[in-house]
């Protein structure tokens, strides 16, 4: 305690601005959250994610730095240190190894938070930590009202990844510790579960087609970024489905009340995955199905994707080459088999 050149951290003050934080990003989450006609400002969006993520990774760097007994050790555990070295000669044919580069004094990123916590065997979901940091840095680069709804998804995929750290590994009530910020984490996590499992079965009667299903599962409002959108009751009530009423079938994003057409959602997610770059020398990995006329017949598959239709014939019946969409008119013969028949006609 005496040396003033060791560097000190107190831990308790970190887990106090950690706190904090998060209780500021809670509030400017509410206010987003509210209309402005109710007081609200929905341009709190931003603030209120980088005031939670920050909150996240202070609580973390609390974990680590409370697992050792001085404040000296807190604080080269929170810290990064210089990666690499250089060697320099010693004057007498010998190496001296000099740090490269300033000494950082930044404290440690996610990536060294992660490290430190195996290595102190401190428990975390990553995965859920994974996609909360994806989605933050996301949201860094969207107009704030293009967020609102993504920020409720962000809200509640926080909130077991603290309640489970708090409980677990700081051993303390969360309640206590986050005061109303919980109670609204919690309130908004039980709302956006329901909402989320309403939506869901809102299209059990809509027929997305199970080959889409993946794609369809991806989509977010364009709007405001919510997952949150409904099967439009009007299409469900006139008997309609997507996968037969593509052009009509629309959805309701519950967030903010945008009604559009649900099948350009799934077609661009799905584009997105089955993309091709003809520069690159890539071959195309879909192509049109002669079925439905939808872009969607997936050519390592030899099937459509949306109406399901396969191949009638496989392969050649006499040289057994793999056939494609274009030789099924041919009953069954490769090309150059059916030009051979057709000669000996
Ligand atoms: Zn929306
Ligand atoms: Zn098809
Ligand atoms: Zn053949």
């Amino acid at each position: 305690m005496s040396n003033k050149s060791i560097k000190k951290l107190d831990a308790e003050k970190l887990y106090d601005n950690a706190i904090v934080s998060i209780q500021l990003g809670i509030e400017d989450f509410k206010l987003s959250q509210t209309s402005e006609r109710d007081g609200g400002n929905p341009s709190r969006a931003l603030s209120s994610v980088r005031n939670l993520y920050a909150g996240l990774l202070l609580l973390f760097k609390y974990g680590i730095a409370s697992k050792v007994k001085t404040e000296e050790m807190a604080y080269e555990l929170i810290h990064d240190h210089a990666t690499s070295a250089l060697p320099y000669p010693d004057g007498k044919g010998g190496v001296i190894w000099k740090p490269s580069g300033k000494f950082k004094t930044s404290t440690i990123d996610v990536g060294k938070i992660k490290e430190r916590f195996d290595s102190f065997e401190i428990n975390a979901d990553w995965t859920a930590i994974a996609k909360i940091q994806e989605c933050r840095n996301h949201l860094e680069h969207l107009h704030p009202r293009n967020t609102l709804g993504e920020l409720a998804e962000f809200v509640a995929d926080l909130f077991p990844v603290l309640s489970d750290f708090i409980i677990n590994e700081l051993e303390k009530i969360p309640q206590t510790v986050l005061g109303s910020a919980w109670e609204i984490m919690l309130q908004h996590k039980n709302f956006y579960t329901q909402k989320l499992d309403e939506c869901e079965k809102s299209w059990g009667d809509a027929y997305v087609p199970t080959g889409m299903a993946e794609f369809f599962k991806e989509c977010s409002c364009p709007k405001c970024g919510s997952k949150l959108l409904k099967a439009f009751s009007e299409n469900l009530d006139a008997g309609e489905t997507v996968v037969d009423d593509d052009d009509k079938f629309k959805y309701v994003c519950v967030a903010c009340g945008d009604i559009e057409l649900i099948a350009p959602l799934i077609m661009a997610k799905f584009e997105r995955e089955f993309f091709h770059w003809p520069p690159d020398g890539e071959e195309p990995k879909n192509e049109c199905c002669l079925q439905c006329d939808r872009n969607t017949f997936i050519i390592s598959e030899q099937a459509c994707r949306w109406c399901e239709a396969e191949l009638e014939y496989n392969e050649c019946v006499i040289c057994e080459e793999s056939l494609t969409q274009d030789d099924q008119w041919n009953g069954g013969l490769c090309s150059y088999h059916n030009y051979m028949a057709s000669k000996d006609d």
